[in-house]
């Protein structure tokens, strides 16, 4: 079903008015985890002045260590949501259950299954009986065909609104935090009809990398980038050294909207 041979028409996964995989190319941008209100709010803000309209921000954290911060659950989406509302945007959060569907379904705009769970076959039916966008990362060293089969499982189940997004697999390279593989674009673009997102922020984990990535995502063909931002990310309690801060982030975007003027 994911297969362009059967469905040579690209899909198109409308998020309140915001078109994936239409030509058009966009950007996902908010903290690595919700902290507090203050914090969701302060992001939000720098990105409507950026006419951004896809927020993201984790409430369920998948953490490495069980005793780091595992995110505000319940309260971090019920917070996304209100600024979401309050400032007009659209927000994408990750579950990590089957069991967060529910509340997912009533807080989130798009739900995004993470690296770690993409092949958490049951999480993947399950997603797949609703008709609701969902962000599904590759693996952490999954392939392109196990990545194509995890987004099968969606679609299998009849929901086709599903975006696919690289961000990086584990090699022996350890100058990255991940190795971006970005011939994964186009790629996935050849042999799905389904839209591509590069995360730059999880795929590098450096800062300084942000910026040249996304611009070789955006030139390659992806229909949207995501990276994090964070009002203060020394402060931030994860990923706090690959987050930008907001002055960073509005560098960030005028340079590639200025780089887009030009391809
Ligand atoms: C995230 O986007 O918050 C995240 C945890 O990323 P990944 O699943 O790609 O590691
Ligand atoms: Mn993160």
């Amino acid at each position: 079903l994911v297969s362009r041979k059967a469905h040579p028409n690209d899909t198109i996964v409308e998020i309140n008015g915001t078109k994936l995989g239409s030509g058009e190319q966009h950007f996902i941008m908010g903290p690595c985890a919700v902290e507090s209100y203050e914090q969701v709010k302060a992001v939000a803000l720098a990105m409507k002045a950026q006419g951004l309209t896809l927020m993201r921000g984790g409430a369920f954290k998948p953490r490495t260590s069980p005793y780091d911060f595992q995110g505000l659950g319940m309260e971090g989406l019920q917070i996304l949501r209100q600024v979401a509302d309050e400032v007009g945007m659209s927000i994408i959060s990750e579950i990590l259950t089957p069991h967060d569907v529910e509340v997912a379904l009533q807080y989130t705009d798009v739900i995004q299954i993470g690296a770690r769970n993409m092949q958490n076959f049951e999480l993947l039916k399950t997603v797949g009986r609703f008709n609701k966008p969902i962000l599904l990362k590759r693996g952490l060293a999954a392939t392109i065909e196990e990545f194509i089969n995890a987004a099968e499982y969606i679609l299998a189940q009849g929901n086709d609104q599903v975006i696919l997004c690289e961000r990086g697999i584990r090699t022996y390279e350890k100058a990255t935090r991940n190795t971006l593989d970005i011939s994964a674009v186009p790629i996935l673009k050849k042999e799905t009809h389904l839209p591509v997102v590069v995360d730059v922020t999880h795929s590098t984990g450096r800062k300084d990398l942000l910026f040249p990535t996304a611009k070789a995502a955006l030139a390659i063909g992806a229909d949207a980038i995501m990276a994090e931002v964070h009002p203060d990310p020394t402060v931030a309690l994860s990923d706090a050294q690959q987050q930008m801060n907001i002055p960073e982030f509005h560098e960030f975007m005028d340079g590639l909207k200025a780089f887009k003027e030009k391809l």
